[in-house]
């Protein structure tokens, strides 16, 4: 500590590149400072700093972290904590730049594994950065002082010592992640595939934001009686609400009733949500996947047979390729692909879906001779593929009632309240007259898997490796952008980060080899990740890994299925 001072003060006033001098690790009264990675000038990314505090004077006692679900949620705490106590500070701009600015990759409403925080038997250490003090490029001697003696260390005194945070806060905090874990995998003991608590805030408050709507505004969910159950959590104890049972479950009612809301919320099921953020007891089965047209995706000879046949110019749907997809041949491949990657839980939404992809009415049927529409209506195959693959469905769809035929289940919003319509459904359909010709075929078909092959695959430009993340929805790869926009279940941009580098990953660790399935590929970085953490994926998992948060495997493989480059092989049945 003293070192750095002085190091700092002979540094003072000197250009910019003598700030490279302070690279290394410094010991404080309680806690170790790493400087890993400084800065070329005070415009560039902020330096990569550390904190590590051992355990011995962190004393956090092991049952707030002994579990995986624990450790994560008192990691995500930590990290909250840190960035809370960096916002308390309210930090002036000291200089050029980025200088004096302090930041740490933080969640939103979601508790996400992240690099962050690491939190084990013997150590508490957050990676965070820092923008160290310049004016033009000069160095700022005293306000470097300031930021790393006092700023820094009162921002750890704040947040990585268990005697300095709030306890039940932070038990609270783990227990409702714990319960929520506990929930999602207890699911299919109780034959459901989703469940929504009594009293759950589902709206957000707006388009771009994803905290809950006001609780004046929010009308709280309540399960219709034949669909309520009663779970048990381990800290919350019982909790009632809405069960949806496996199979085809329809949401139907009059616009703006709730029905999307319904259905985003279910969405977002997949993750553990903080407290307070209205959804925390809304549990979707872990694989659960939101399926929406995109039309203008690349496709690689994916099986979309199941929907499409017989296209103009005889173009095969066994092996469909196309650089420019259409929105049902989109929707199709969507579909394929995340049974491919396991998905046992799709989620539509008439909104976001091509109609021609989801049904098909009985004039057109007429009119449209068989032999002239390639499209195997939705409709058509959705008994089918619940029968074969035991993959159930959870569908907005307001529009039609057609549908009412093949559903097990029918809910209708009706004033954002749920209520099981399912036998008036069914009465109405039996008196309808204009009934549509079903073109069920005798099963739903194949899901041929894909190995993807490692020459399509470039991370390169020139010799140089490109890869660069963008917000949510972009990956720069090598000389390619992918575009994620349509992975809806990306909820952090560090997700996005972190899938980017697990593409080179699996590369550099011939896992993509051309004779595993993508699914067997991505098991293997998932399987990586489980035994040496998230950082096992960054090129500095020794020092500052940079930031990244736990995606799940089926938006790894989508964001590889849509590299424009990609080449594959169907493996043989
Ligand atoms: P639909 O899909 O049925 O047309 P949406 O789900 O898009 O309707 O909801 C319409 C509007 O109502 C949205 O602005 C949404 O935020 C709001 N909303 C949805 N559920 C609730 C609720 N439980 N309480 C208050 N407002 C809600
Ligand atoms: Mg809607």
């Amino acid at each position: 500590m003293k070192y750095l001072k002085k190091l700092i003060q002979k540094i003072d006033q000197r250009g910019y590149k003598a700030y490279q001098q302070l690279r290394g690790s410094y010991d404080f009264e309680d806690f170790t400072l790493y400087l890993d990675h400084i800065q070329g000038d005070p415009f560039a990314a902020p330096s990569k700093l550390r904190a590590r505090v051992m355990q011995e004077k962190a004393k956090f006692s092991p049952g707030l972290f002994n579990t995986k679900p624990r450790r994560i949620a008192l990691q995500d705490y930590i990290t909250r904590a840190f960035s809370q106590a960096i916002n308390n500070l309210s930090l002036s701009k000291t200089g050029s730049g980025k200088s004096g600015l302090l930041h740490i990759d933080c969640g939103r409403q979601h508790i996400l594994e992240r690099t962050s925080c690491t939190v084990n038997q013997k150590l508490v250490e957050v990676c965070f950065y820092a923008g160290l003090p310049a004016r033009g490029r000069r160095i700022m001697g005293r306000e470097c002082e300031t930021l790393l003696m006092e700023k820094i260390p009162k921002i750890i005194s704040l947040s990585l010592f268990y005697s300095a945070l709030n306890k039940d806060d932070c038990i609270n905090y783990i227990q409702v992640c714990e319960d929520q874990v506990y929930l999602r995998k207890q699911l299919p003991n109780h034959n459901l595939v989703a469940f929504i608590a009594n009293g759950s805030i589902l709206p957000r408050r707006s388009g771009v934001s994803d905290k809950p709507l006001s609780l004046e505004d929010a009308v709280p969910f309540k399960s219709p009686p034949q669909l309520e159950i009663e779970l048990t959590a381990p800290h919350k104890g019982k909790v009632k609400g809405m069960g949806i049972p496996p199979g085809i479950t329809l949401i139907i009612g009059g616009g703006f009733h709730g029905k999307t809301t319904l259905l985003e919320a279910v969405k977002q099921g997949v993750y553990n949500h903080v407290p307070q953020d209205g959804r925390e007891y809304v549990i979707a089965l872990k694989n659960a996947v939101k399926i929406r047209a995109e039309e203008g995706r690349s496709i690689q000879k994916v099986d979309i047979s199941p929907f499409i046949n017989n296209l103009p110019r005889g173009k095969n749907t066994q092996k469909f390729s196309t650089p420019n997809a259409s929105g049902s041949t989109s929707q199709a491949a969507n579909i394929m692909e995340a049974l491919e990657l396991g998905t046992d839980l799709l989620l539509i939404d008439e909104d976001t879906s091509a109609t021609n992809f989801l049904i098909r009415d009985p004039i057109m049927q007429k009119i449209v001779p068989n032999n002239k529409e390639p499209i195997t209506p939705f409709i058509d195959q959705v008994k089918n593929l619940f029968k074969q693959y035991k993959t159930s469905i959870l569908m907005v769809m307001g529009g039609c009632s057609d549908y009412f035929e093949v559903a097990d289940q029918v809910i209708m919003m009706d004033t954002y309240l749920p209520a099981l319509v399912t036998n008036q459904a069914k009465q109405m359909i039996k008196n309808k007259k204009d009934k549509r010709n079903n073109e069920i075929p005798g099963c739903f078909g194949a899901i041929t898997e894909r190995i993807p092959l490692p020459e399509s695959i470039n991370p390169y430009r020139g010799n140089k490796k490109k890869i660069k993340s963008r917000g949510i929805s972009q990956i720069t790869f090598g000389l390619e952008d992918i575009d994620l926009s349509a992975l809806e279940q990306i909820v952090d941009s560090s997700q996005v980060n972190a899938i980017s580098e697990i593409i080179y990953y699996a590369l550099k660790n011939k896992y993509i080899d051309g004779s595993l399935t993508l699914s067997q590929c991505l098991d293997k970085v998932i399987s990586d990740i489980s035994t040496g953490g998230l950082k096992v994926i960054s090129p500095f998992a020794s020092k500052h890994p940079g930031s990244f948060a736990l995606p799940r495997k089926i938006e790894i493989g989508a964001a590889i299925n849509r590299l424009r480059s990609l080449k594959v092989v169907q493996k043989k049945p």
